[in-house]
């Protein structure tokens, strides 16, 4: 072990409990099969033979190193012995509460994710695209005077005048503007806003994009 925390195994010390590799060194070719996939490094090559220096080490249960030996040197205790462990060591009312707690854990984790999630899905900004007679009717001011002390802004304003003659007789012009939030949060109570003030000024809401 790497850290100071106590090897146990459902409350019960490592050491206590029957299961641990034996390597038959006669058998063993030395591939060093064993000692590359063990993740609890429970293997050193000594002499080109493996040798599980650190057998209580080895994850209760577990049998992969002995599955993948190519000549079969390494076993393991019957798993009979393992099961006759558990029942006299009573281990499942610690393993009801440790389940317990990874559900839990399981749970916290879905929701973080889940409220991630529903950030991400908010809309900060939106595409505004609005047709109409702008000059008489100071949009624009009214505009201002809605955003006021609100934590949005307005960007990217365009006024596009579809001929200088047209304008002239009051044909309707086309505004894009964006709107965005200070504090990165939903834009949609704004935008709500920002409709009733198109509606209000009597133009036509061409489109409402949230981006
Ligand atoms: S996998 Fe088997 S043969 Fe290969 S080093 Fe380990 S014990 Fe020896
Ligand atoms: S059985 Fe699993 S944990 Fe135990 S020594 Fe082999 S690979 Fe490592």
């Amino acid at each position: 072990m790497t850290d100071n925390k106590p090897n146990l195994w459902h409350g019960i010390p490592r050491e206590e409990i029957p299961w641990r590799p034996s390597v038959d060194d006669e058998a063993c070719i030395g591939c060093q099969l064993c000692y590359i996939t063990c993740g609890r490094a429970v293997y050193e090559m000594h002499d080109g033979v493996a040798e599980a220096v650190d057998p209580m080490n080895c994850v209760v249960g577990c049998t992969t190193c002995g599955n993948i030996c190519p000549t079969g040197a390494i076993t393991f205790p019957a798993l009979d012995s393992i099961w006759k462990f558990e029942r006299e060591r009573q281990i499942f009312r610690t393993v009801k509460k440790e389940a317990a707690r990874k559900h839990e854990r399981a749970d916290a984790i879905k929701s973080r994710e889940a409220a991630q999630q529903a950030l991400e899905q908010v809309s900060t900004r939106a595409s505004i695209e609005l047709a109409g007679e702008f000059g008489d009717k100071r949009f624009l001011v009214r505009l201002e005077e809605l955003l006021g002390d609100q934590p949005y802004d307005v960007v990217n304003v365009r006024l596009e005048v579809p001929t200088v003659k047209g304008a002239r007789q009051k044909a309707p012009s086309y505004m894009t503007f964006e709107i965005t939030s200070e504090e990165q949060s939903d834009i949609e109570p704004f935008l709500q806003q920002v409709k009733a003030l198109i509606h209000d000024a009597g133009l036509v809401l061409v489109s409402d994009t949230k981006v």
